[in-house]
């Protein structure tokens, strides 16, 4: 029986941390041995929100890549392409922009939250929110206490941990709660940035990607590409099938500084990461705030080591967790033994990624993206036959 075809990205921001391993990497490792897997470098998605970074980009794609393939993605059984190398995505992109209103755009929850954000940033909103999960008062109380202990360095932890978990709850209701109101769309929201995921649509069903694996919370982000199949379909003629959500696990994994990991942030493990680099990361890392000795009860669930301990440290993990929250366990050990897992976890990723040539990985690129293309050649004139008639 032939193997379901999966469609399935990333933009090339550059080098992989932990969050990449552990949200999708490990998934696409996995996947290629059941699917016929196309892995996109998704660069004109990069430019979707900053236009004018396009310079960087060659160099990040080499250092992704690196990273994909030294974590196990094989291209002898997953294809490997870069998007701009397959212009076909441009021409299905344009196609289907035709099939989409603007408001059906305008509804899309990433629009929804870069628009909140911006938004937020310009002082275009004034919102009232009660704050949720987070009691402010007691972790005030908490930062105070440490002042008067005189310990201005916890005390400044805790208020910059509270800072940055308010920030987050903010963003939630704002996204949640903001009611859209077309008047007030920022300038930097571009044309290519509310039509991406139509380019999203293109690149999944250029392929006639069949299953898509994403997390729960992106349902609604397939949801659009699965209009815009049963659309052209009823309108022009059967030619693509209506992907089908593969609903992975994807780990939270949270920055050394609580926030949601990512290399803008300046928070993030890498996998290229040296040990000594990985040890500083670790023991920098925030922790529950309101454990400060060792016999304090510990909040694992808050806790971004805790978090890491989850998925990198299975075994050991629910020892951990009970351990902190009986007080049994001090930080200073936890990370300790978390910073230990992660070297012996990387050491190998990184040996492989640093004997990969800037030319080994380039070729892999072009031979992944000229079958890429071979295939969305074929699905672009049965598109136009279907349209033209030609
Ligand atoms: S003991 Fe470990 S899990 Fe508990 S708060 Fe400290 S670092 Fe986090």
């Amino acid at each position: 029986m032939a193997r379901k075809t999966i469609l399935s990205g990333m933009r090339p921001t550059g080098r992989m941390h932990v969050g990449h391993l552990a949200g999708v990497l490990s998934n696409w490792v996995k996947l290629q041995y059941e699917y016929e897997c196309l892995y996109e470098i998704a660069d004109w998605h990069a430019l979707t929100d900053d236009p004018y970074r396009s310079k960087e980009i060659d160099e990040n794609v080499l250092g992704m890549v690196k990273d994909w393939l030294a974590v196990g993605i094989d291209p002898s059984k997953a294809t490997i392409f870069r998007q701009s190398y397959v212009p076909e995505h441009a021409e299905l992109h344009l196609m289907f922009s035709m099939l989409v209103s603007v408001p059906r755009l305008l509804r899309n929850p990433t629009f929804k939250e870069k628009l909140a954000e911006l938004r937020k940033k310009k002082g275009y909103t004034r919102l009232a929110f009660k704050m949720g999960e987070l009691d402010v008062e007691k972790e005030l109380e908490g930062a105070l206490n440490f002042l008067r202990s005189e310990n201005p360095a916890k005390a400044l932890r805790m208020l910059q941990s509270l800072i940055s978990r308010t920030k987050s709850e903010v963003l939630d209701r704002i996204t949640t709660e903001t009611v859209l109101d077309e008047t007030a769309i920022p300038p930097e929201i571009s044309y290519g940035f509310l039509g991406y995921p139509v380019l999203q649509a293109a690149d999944i069903l250029l392929y006639k990607g069949e299953v898509v694996p994403i997390g729960e919370d992106q349902l609604p982000h397939l949801e659009l590409t699965r209009e815009i199949a049963r659309d052209f379909n009823r309108h022009y003629a059967p030619i693509f099938p209506v992907p089908e959500p593969l609903l992975t696990e994807t780990p939270r994994i949270l920055g050394t500084d609580g926030r949601k990991m990512s290399k803008s942030y300046d928070n993030a493990i890498f996998l290229s990461d040296p040990p000594e680099v990985i040890e500083k990361k670790v023991k920098s890392s925030i922790t529950d705030p309101m454990k400060v000795r060792l016999k304090d009860p510990g909040r694992p669930e808050i806790c971004p080591i805790f978090q890491m301990h989850r998925v990198f440290n299975r075994e050991e993990a629910p020892v951990i967790e009970e351990a902190c929250r009986a007080g049994e366990l001090g930080c200073v050990a936890c990370k300790k033994r978390l910073a230990e897992v992660l070297k012996e976890k990387l050491a190998p990723i990184r040996d492989r990624a640093a004997s990969y040539s800037d030319d080994e990985v380039s070729e892999v690129i072009r031979e992944g993206s000229r079958r890429a293309k071979e295939r969305a050649i074929r699905t672009m004139e049965e598109v136009r036959g279907a349209v033209f008639g030609s």
